[in-house]
């Protein structure tokens, strides 16, 4: 079966929804093989965010990221990737549908960076880097 990398932002860490996530997560019937609470540093974001480096709302992303800890999780399960990403609803938590994690708990902010919650991974190639950058010993 599939690994997916799932992140809850600073804002979803910072707003008391880590566990509200993990039920979601739990209740769809993936299992949890990792989940660690971790401060990102600019040298870790990079990475993760490589495709992003250069565009305008970058540096705010990166702000926005180092804002406070993030929750790390690496969930297993049928299909995960894809999954995952229909769990969380649309990037932008504005017009993700009732159900999903940022249409039902994801609010708008005045900022120039969507924060949105969560972070999944979008296909088995970037799952296996993700997971390869936050968990180095489970790639
Ligand atoms: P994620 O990868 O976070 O699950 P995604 O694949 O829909 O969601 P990406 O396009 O990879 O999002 O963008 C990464 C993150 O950068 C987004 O989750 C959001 O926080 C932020 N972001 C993306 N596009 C914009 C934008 N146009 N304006 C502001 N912030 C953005």
């Amino acid at each position: 079966t599939e690994r997916t990398l799932i992140l809850v932002k600073p804002d979803g860490v910072q707003r008391g929804l880590s566990g509200e996530i993990l039920r979601r997560i739990e209740a769809k019937g993936y299992t949890l093989v990792a989940v660690e609470l971790r401060q990102a540093t600019p040298e870790l974001l990079e990475q993760h965010y490589e495709e992003h480096v250069g565009k305008p709302f970058y540096e705010p992303l990166v702000e926005f990221m180092l804002s406070g800890p993030t929750l790390a999780i690496v969930a297993q399960g049928e299909r995960v990737i894809e999954g995952f990403r229909s769990l969380a609803g649309v990037t932008d938590p504005t017009t993700a549908a009732p159900g999903t994690i940022r249409g039902d708990l994801g609010r708008q902010w005045p900022t120039k960076v969507l924060q949105n919650l969560v972070h999944g991974s979008d296909s088995e190639e970037s799952a296996a880097r993700e997971i390869g950058i936050w968990f180095p010993g489970l790639a």
